[in-house]
């Protein structure tokens, strides 16, 4: 338990949620302009979408999916998320399709936000020092001289500062928004919101308690949740979920009334299912795959065996993406990927491909 001085309250958890707020709204990313200036850049070019360092892709996707098909939507979303920040936006309500307005607290979203990043700037020198001290071995083997030596050293650090990347403050609205739609359904629905954050995030914690996760304000879904925010927040028409059978180690989520379902067993089913389902204008395939389909090799990867294991021993799944595109070839599946803020073309063996995806939600706006 903490206590702010400044704002006389007791907190229970990081820092003082005022604090935290007032710390966001400080930010230069958080100025009016800058807030509008993304959403405009997302607006004309969707796929630019970035959950950055955060995990929030089953809400990040479809932010992207109306950013792209419905962008009344996206832009009434963007207004709510926003409302206590931008006067113009001020009491300015997000309509969902089953549960009237909803008005979003930029308090809620801001938290998580400053967490996380204060965390990553607290982190970043740590892991930088760790690096270096890792290969300190390796360099005085290969340089003989003190010279030398520095030179190695120098050169060694630009390069894991790269692979460390940079905390990108423009991706704030990216996050906010999808961080929105988790509000949104905190108030909607809530026991799907908490069982959502008790079963399901704490899988991916070391510690087994979900408010590590949550706290930093990453959010995961399961695949009936994520349709949930697709048709009962957003109004997603015509949503059918393709699953391929597996045995969960965490209880599902209650499905959603209307939503079919389809189990799919072969490659050629999947493909047939992607035939029927995702082939209009506006229509998406949101699909929780293994986050080893893509590896950022030029946006290709061509995988020739798998690296995932359909008896995985605890997740399934462990990223969602949307597949723009999903063709099959005579030896391998075909597909063109959105996510992190790219399109990744991949190539996989048709053979191994069943272990990279779980579940499909197909669907329209
Ligand atoms: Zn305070």
């Amino acid at each position: 338990m903490g206590y702010c001085f400044k704002h006389i309250l007791f907190y229970r958890y990081g820092r003082c949620p005022k604090c935290l707020e007032s710390e966001v709204r400080a930010l230069p990313a958080a100025a009016k302009y800058q807030l509008i200036g993304r959403e405009n850049a997302l607006l004309a070019n969707p796929w630019k979408l970035n959950q950055d360092q955060f995990g929030v892709c089953g809400l990040a996707t479809p932010v992207y999916l109306i950013m792209r098909s419905a962008k009344d939507k996206a832009r009434q979303l963007f207004e709510a998320t926003f409302a206590d920040v931008i006067p113009d936006f001020a009491n300015t309500k997000f309509l969902t399709s089953n549960y009237g307005p909803q008005s979003v607290k930029f308090r809620y979203l801001a938290r998580g936000y400053r967490l996380k990043q204060r965390d990553w700037e607290k982190e970043r020198p740590k892991k930088l020092k760790q690096t270096m001290e890792r290969y300190e071995p390796k360099l005085r083997q290969v340089y003989s001289t003190e010279q030398t030596l520095n030179v190695g050293r120098e050169e060694l650090r630009k390069k894991v500062d790269e692979q460390l990347g940079q905390w990108h403050g423009e991706l704030l609205v990216d996050y906010c928004l999808s961080r929105a739609l988790g509000y949104i359904m905190k108030n909607t629905a809530p026991s799907r919101y908490t069982s959502e954050k008790i079963n399901f995030n704490s899988e991916f914690t070391d510690t087994g308690n979900y408010r590590d996760v949550t706290r930093m304000g990453h959010l995961a879904l399961r695949t009936n949740n994520a349709a949930f925010v697709l048709t009962e927040i957003l109004g997603a028409k015509g949503v059918h979920i393709a699953k391929q059978k597996i045995e969960a180690s965490v209880p599902l989520a209650p499905p959603v009334s209307g939503v079919t379902e389809t189990q799919f067993e072969t490659v050629a089913r999947l493909h047939n299912l992607f035939q029927t389902h995702a082939s209009g204008r506006g229509s998406f395939a949101m699909a929780a795959v293994y986050a080893g389909l893509l590896k950022q090799k030029q946006g290709l990867m061509v995988i020739k065996k798998s690296g995932g294991d359909a008896r995985f021993p605890r997740l399934s799944y462990n990223h969602w993406v949307n597949i723009e595109k999903f063709d099959l070839t005579t030896n391998n599946v075909e597909l063109l990927v959105w996510t992190w803020a790219k399109f990744w073309r991949v190539r996989v063996d048709k053979n191994v491909f069943l272990s990279y995806i779980q579940d499909v939600i197909f669907g329209h706006f």
